[in-house]
């Protein structure tokens, strides 16, 4: 049976949710604790009795609030939405206008949400908008924008008909690599546009984009040519296009990763090296 908990930390636990609700984090897991008596480089530690106390009792209260007020799950806005577009409008509306990482005060125009085809069985997802996204509100709109494009063009598709997005979605000072936590910060977002869209293929553009995604830190030589099951769908991970500007060489082996997602989706191969 599960015990009362102390209504003070029931207070402390219920902000503290609000809080994450409020960045737009909704899923919350249990971590296991370490083993009692042993640290994580595996030296023996003998717990103090109050500590003890004190871990047991807040083991107990995760379960307690679980299972007694189920205050960790409160729905998402779109929870109960089946229509793609209007829970893509109501992930927008959460996101409103953005404060929850420096960078809404680093110099961005706007929030670059996504564009494209809410049900697309495609989605790409690159970094963070530059200073063209910045200023037009859509995600590869610039010189990388026009390759992606070209790319999804040689594919047989058009653009509309994919969905794009990006890890962040806002520009970072300079076209600087997004840090660790503006990753976390705007992340789960974007794994709400995922679960809304429920593509059937993602492709990470770039090492940003595949790292994150896949929480795995590896070159890119190692990360592509896989297929990876990212939540229960596929993912594959290839060169981003600001990559393919700077070395078109590489734009064969980006064309055998589209062609393996091509294979994948059951599309005809037109077998081409996409245009810069
Ligand atoms: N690079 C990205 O990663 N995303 C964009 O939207 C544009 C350039």
């Amino acid at each position: 049976m599960p015990r009362t908990l102390d209504p003070q930390l029931k207070r402390a636990l219920a902000e503290r949710v609000r809080f994450y609700h409020e960045l737009g984090i909704y899923d919350f897991y249990r971590r296991e604790t370490a083993e009692p008596g042993v640290s994580e480089n595996n030296e023996a530690i003998s717990p103090q009795p109050e500590q003890r106390e004190e871990m047991t009792q807040s083991a107990r209260a995760v379960t307690t609030v679980v299972v007694e007020e189920d205050l960790f799950a409160a729905p998402k806005p779109e929870a109960s939405v089946t229509d793609p577009a209007n829970a893509l409008r109501l992930i927008r509306e959460d996101l409103g206008d953005c404060t929850r990482c420096r960078l809404h005060k680093q110099g961005r125009k706007q929030i670059v949400f996504g564009v494209g085809n809410p049900e697309a069985e495609l989605m790409f997802i690159g970094e963070a908008p530059g200073a063209d996204e910045d200023e037009q509100g859509e995600p590869f709109v610039g010189r990388a924008g026009q390759l992606l494009n070209n790319m999804i063009k040689a594919m047989g598709i058009r653009r509309e008909d994919v969905y794009i997005a990006n890890i962040i979605k806002c520009r970072p000072p300079s076209n600087r690599t997004p840090e660790r936590d503006e990753c976390d910060t705007c992340s789960p977002f974007l794994m709400r546009q995922i679960a809304a869209i429920k593509p059937k293929v993602i492709v990470a553009l770039g090492a940003v984009a595949a790292k994150t995604l896949l929480a795995i830190n590896a070159p890119m030589s190692e990360l592509r040519n896989h297929w990876y099951d990212f939540r229960g769908t596929r993912l594959a991970v290839t060169y981003h296009p600001a990559f393919l500007l700077r070395d078109p060489r590489q734009k064969k082996e980006a064309w055998k990763d589209l062609q393996m997602v091509m294979q994948e989706l059951g599309m005809p191969a037109p077998g081409k090296t996409p245009e810069s």
